[in-house]
């Protein structure tokens, strides 16, 4: 059983380039891409070949890099991040990359995950008399590659991972070299591109377009990148597992543009809409879907059962998390900040409503009665995923098992709760079909948080190290 106590998640975005000359301004860029991934704080730390310079800030990434003089900020590699922070953890020394200075050579650390035996592996640290700065995980992991005064190569760095346990995706970046490691389940996701002559990594291949970057491969599970002025070298830090890519990254996390594990997330979550109204049908005359996440999974459900598609809900995008929220008085009194609903689309139709998940069962509560409100007279709920039951310990922030509506609900108590006339989620096989297209090329989902059944526990990451690759 694992404990209900999570590490500080690292639900962020990470994204590296190598070997150009305008490297922080296409970081910044990238960081622009994954910046649904994480809205709390963002940083890059740039290398000019001899030094390592840093730039980071709480907000947005325009709002970071508003003052941002680029031709200042001078290197041919660069590590960026965009930051997702959980309750008590936002402080700006907590905003990644993470970065250390010694006397021999610097070192930044960009991270999304989160590593399950932190809590322990900082007791140790500590017990060996260093001060840790910051509650993040990703501290760790720098004290363990840097423990007994040790340079950073891939040795150190490999036996720094094998005291890891958990999901994460690595970047960490040195005046001369870059690595780049991935655990080994493969639980996040983490892609090569190229552009032009220099490489660049990425949480989600829809930075690469945006940089006009070429996606060249994912980086495998368990596997350590090396990237320098020499090129590229790989080797293995883990033996190769099973993939347990994040199912939640398909349903809701990633950018419909991005493809994870050959995989385009945008077709994944239709094809969750089509399998959503094989299994659970309803006499309707309208579909909608909670913009945005919800759109692809409301498309393919509309095209599977022959009913039109409409906009029956609008959300207003420029509505930030800094945004100022209305009191609960005026928020009684209809003020909606986020979303609207269309009353000349709802009024007098009998609406299904497609949301990718339920965790707290709170936006859903709201958007039905913001639909009867505005004249539906029957609202249908259909859920793209299976019932949200478990705690996620691998970076994606899902709540202690207390809060997750599912896990203390049946589904027709969550009816009566939400104020829905029917509910409906997809089935875990369902949610299978609909990522795993092609069984040739993936190889595996991670659904704890659906099933209960982890793919990586205290007790099942053992550490192996293997340096053949
Ligand atoms: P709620 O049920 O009110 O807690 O929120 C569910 C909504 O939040 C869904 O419509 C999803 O689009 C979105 N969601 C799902 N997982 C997460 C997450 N880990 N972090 C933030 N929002 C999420
Ligand atoms: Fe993703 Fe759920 Fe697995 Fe966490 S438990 S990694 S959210 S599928």
């Amino acid at each position: 059983m694992l404990a209900e106590i999570k590490g500080l998640n690292e639900e962020c975005g990470v994204f590296g380039i190598w070997g150009h000359e305008k490297a922080a301004e296409i970081t910044y860029y990238g960081l622009h891409a994954l910046q649904h991934r994480g809205q709390e704080g963002a940083g890059m730390v740039i290398s000019d070949g001899e030094t390592l310079k840093q730039y980071k800030g709480l907000g947005l990434v325009n709002d970071v890099f508003k003052d941002a003089n680029f031709s200042e900020l001078k290197g041919n590699a660069s590590v960026g991040h965009v930051r997702y922070a959980t309750q008590g953890d936002g402080g700006i020394e907590n905003v990644q990359p993470l970065y250390f200075r010694s006397q021999t050579e610097s070192m930044a650390l960009a991270h999304n995950g989160n590593i399950m035996n932190a809590y322990k592996l900082r007791g140790e640290l500590e017990e060996e008399g260093r001060i840790l700065q910051t509650t993040s995980d990703t501290e760790v992991l720098a004290h363990l590659i840097k423990r007994n005064g040790n340079q950073v190569n891939e040795t150190t760095i490999a036996e720094a991972l094998n005291h890891i346990v958990g999901a994460y995706a690595f970047v960490i970046l040195l005046e001369d070299r870059m690595y780049v490691a991935l655990d080994p389940r493969g639980l996040r996701p983490l892609s090569i591109g190229k552009l032009g002559d220099s490489y660049v990594v990425s949480s989600e291949t829809c930075a690469f377009d945006i940089v006009g970057a070429t996606f060249e491969r994912e980086v495998l599970p368990g596997e350590l990148i090396t990237i320098s002025d020499k090129g590229i070298e790989t080797t293995r830090f883990a033996l190769r597992e099973q993939r347990n890519m994040c199912a939640m990254e398909y349903v809701y996390f990633s950018r419909p543009d991005s493809n994870l594990n050959h995989v385009n997330v945008h077709a994944s979550r239709k094809r969750m809409g089509i399998e959503l109204a094989k299994e659970s049908p309803v006499e309707a005359d309208v579909v909608t879907g909670v913009p945005d996440s919800s759109i692809s999974a409301a498309i393919g459900y509309a095209e599977e059962c022959g009913l039109p598609y409409e906009m029956g809900l609008i959300k207003n995008r420029y509505v930030g998390r800094t945004f100022i929220q209305p009191s609960q008085e005026l928020r009684e009194q209809g003020v909606k900040m986020k979303l609207s609903p269309v009353r000349g689309i709802v009024e007098g139709k009998r609406v299904i409503m497609i949301d990718d998940s339920i965790v707290r069962g709170t936006t859903s509560r709201r958007i039905v009665r913001m639909l009867k409100e505005a004249g539906a007279t029957e609202v249908h709920v259909r859920i793209a995923s299976p019932t949200i039951e478990n705690p996620c310990y691998y970076g994606i922030d899902m709540s202690t098992r207390k809060e997750l509506i599912a896990a203390n609900h049946s589904v027709d108590e969550i009816c009566e709760i939400i104020g829905a006339d029917s509910v409906a989620y997809l089935s875990t096989e369902g949610l299978e079909n609909a990522i795993v297209k092609d069984k040739t090329l993936h190889q595996g989902i991670c659904k704890a948080c659906f099933t209960g059944n982890y793919p990586v526990t205290e007790r099942n990451q053992k550490a192996v190290t293997n340096t053949e690759s």
